[in-house]
């Protein structure tokens, strides 16, 4: 049997809370700390990709002002920390901002990432999964909010901005927290799906949705189910931001991958992907 190959690209080395400074944790002890938990879990392929929001670039992307209050580290000085000082993957986890495409392109091309992962935080100024700015407090229907997500994410997949489309149904959340739409959810799915695939781009599996009110993976099966259908490949990350949650819930993920028969994972390289098998 080969050896498994395991990858956990969606990490942040530096937590969400305030008080967590570019210099506390982009440090070569921190890298060896996610190394170290990467290693227990049986991770070979282990990637960083830092929220764009932490970085002054942001402003030229967009002002929500959770970007404002976050935006104030040096990207070049990322880039240039993973590069140098570690031998972790780089990636960055850009937000998609409709009608930013051009914007979002001219931060990207500056520096040369392994991977670049695409995410939908926000509708309009409401946040998906931050209460501060929380979407469901404008009074939308359930049935509207899950639709414009799957379309906003449809848009960001075929900007061809990415090669990876993060947590493809962040929507969910707050779980029954929050309205929750009546009957077969695939009707939402498959807007999305299909723009995944004309665009070309990988499926993120996600586990940081066990740790999260819904309780469960990052899509749903449903979902997954529907990209293998699709012929769609995959990337499998925890989206940790502490080396506790390195490969968290990787034996869920990799449980549903064998039921559903994904054999294989995406490893990215200079922003080239290829498949390699899961073992
Ligand atoms: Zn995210
Ligand atoms: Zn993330």
């Amino acid at each position: 049997m080969p050896t498994p190959m395991l990858t956990d690209y969606h990490v942040h080395l530096r937590p969400d809370e305030p008080g967590t400074e570019f210099g506390k944790f982009m440090t070569t002890a921190n890298v060896d700390r996610f190394r170290a938990a990467a290693e227990e879990a049986g991770i070979a392929e282990l990637g960083v990709s830092e929220h764009i929001h932490r970085f002054a670039d942001a402003l030229r992307i967009w002002d929500h002002p959770f970007w404002k209050e976050n935006a104030v580290d040096d990207l070049g000085e990322y880039c240039a920390f993973v590069r140098g000082e570690s031998d972790l993957r780089l990636g960055i986890e850009m937000d998609f901002v409709p009608g930013r495409e051009d914007r979002i392109a001219n931060v990207l091309e500056e520096h040369e990432w392994d991977y670049v992962i695409g995410s939908v935080h926000f509708l309009g100024h409401g946040a998906l999964d931050w209460e501060e700015y929380d979407v469901w407090r404008e009074g939308r229907s359930a049935e509207q909010i899950w639709k414009e997500y799957f379309a906003t994410l449809a848009v960001a997949a075929s900007s061809g901005l990415y090669d990876v489309m993060a947590h493809p149904d962040l929507v969910k959340h707050w779980g029954r927290d929050r309205p929750w739409p009546e009957g077969d959810l695939r009707r939402f799915y498959e807007p999305a799906v299909e723009a995944f695939v004309e665009a070309g781009v990988a499926v993120e599996i996600s586990t940081a949705g066990l740790r999260k009110p819904v309780g469960e993976m990052y899509p749903s099966p449903a979902f997954i189910d529907m990209c293998v259908d699709a012929g769609l490949d995959f990337s499998l990350s925890s989206d940790a931001h502490v080396p506790i949650h390195v490969g968290h819930g990787f034996e869920v993920a990799t449980a549903l991958m064998n039921d559903l028969g994904i054999d294989r994972l995406c490893v990215f390289e200079g922003r080239k992907r290829r498949l390699e098998p899961v073992g």
